[in-house]
C-alpha cells in the first residue's frame, strides 16, 4: 500500500507551500528559501509525525529536545548571512536539519551537540541525504570548538542564559553570532565581532528556544 505520508511527491507539495508561506513574510532572501525549498525535512523527523513537517511548528524530536519551526530556522539563517565558502559553527546540532541547510547553502559546517542519542541521530540522517561533510561533534557547545577557530559564524540554536565568552572570542574579526539569550523566553541577538575586543549587539525580537545547557548527556 501507498504510504501517502512518506510520497515524496506529497511531501515536495508541502515544501513548497512553507516556502510559500515563508515568502509572503517577506523577511527572507532567496538564498535562505531555495534551502528551505531544497532540504527535505521530513527525513529529519520521527516516524509518525512526518506529515507535520513542513507545518510552520516545532515538532519533538528525540531527548525531549524540539527540531525549531522552519520560521525560526530561516531567521537565523537570514541573520547569520551565511556566504559560500564561510566556516560556520552551530550550537545544538539536534536532529541536524539546521546543519543541512547552512551546507546546502555552501557553508563549511561544524556542528556540537551535548546529547549523544541526538549527535548519533543527526548523523544517521545527515547521511539518509548523502550531506556527509558537515563535522558532527557529540560534546558541550558552551566551549565551542577552539581547534577549529576563527570561524565566519557561529549559529546558537538554544536558548543561551548568558552570552558565552568562549564563542565570542572563536568568531573572527567581522565574524558574526546568532544567538537567542535569556532563561525562559530569549531575546534573538546578533553580535558582530568589529575588533580583537569590541562587539557590536542588535536585538531582533523575542524568541523561544529549548535550553542550552552546560556538560553532555
Ligand atoms: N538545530 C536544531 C535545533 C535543536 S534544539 C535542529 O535543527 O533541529 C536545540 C539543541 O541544542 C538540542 O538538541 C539540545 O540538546 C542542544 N543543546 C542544548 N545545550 C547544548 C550545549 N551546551 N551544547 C550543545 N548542544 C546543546
Amino acid at each position: 500500500m501507498l504510504n501517502l505520508v512518506l510520497d515524496p511527491l506529497i511531501q515536495k507539495g508541502r515544501r513548497k507551500k512553507l516556502v510559500e508561506e515563508l515568502t509572503a513574510s517577506k523577511m527572507f532572501g532567496s538564498r535562505v528559501l531555495r534551502a528551505i525549498g531544497a532540504v527535505p525535512r521530513h527525513l529529519f523527523i520521527e516516524k509518525g509525525l512526518e506529515e507535520f513537517a513542513y507545518k510552520n511548528i516545532p515538532i519533538e524530536i528525540a531527548g525531549k529536545q524540539t527540531i525549531s519551526q522552519p520560521y525560526t530556522v530561516a531567521m537565523e539563517t537570514e541573520l547569520l548571512n551565511v556566504k559560500s565558502g564561510e566556516k560556520i559553527l552551530e550550537i545544538g546540532t539536534g536532529c541536524g536539519y539546521q546543519t543541512a541547510i547552512l551546507f546546502y547553502m555552501g557553508a563549511v559546517v561544524y556542528t556540537i551537540e551535548r546529547q549523544k542519542e541526538l549527535y548519533l541521530q543527526a548523523k544517521e540522517n545527515l547521511l539518509k541525504i548523502d550531506y556527509t561533510k558537515p563535522v558532527l561533534f557529540w560534546g558541550d557547545g558552551f566551549k565551542g570548538l577552539p581547534q577549529f577557530a576563527p570561524f565566519d559564524g557561529i549559529i546558537v540554536t538554544c536558548g543561551a542564559p548568558e552570552i558565552p565568552n568562549d564563542l565570542l572570542l572563536q568568531l573572527k574579526i567581522g565574524g558574526k553570532i546568532v544567538i537567542p539569550v535569556g532563561d525562559k523566553e530569549q531575546e534573538m541577538l546578533l553580535i558582530k565581532r568589529k575588533n580583537k575586543s569590541e562587539f557590536e549587539k542588535q536585538s531582533y525580537g523575542a524568541a523561544s528556544f529549548v535550553p542550552m545547557l552546560h556538560g553532555v548527556k
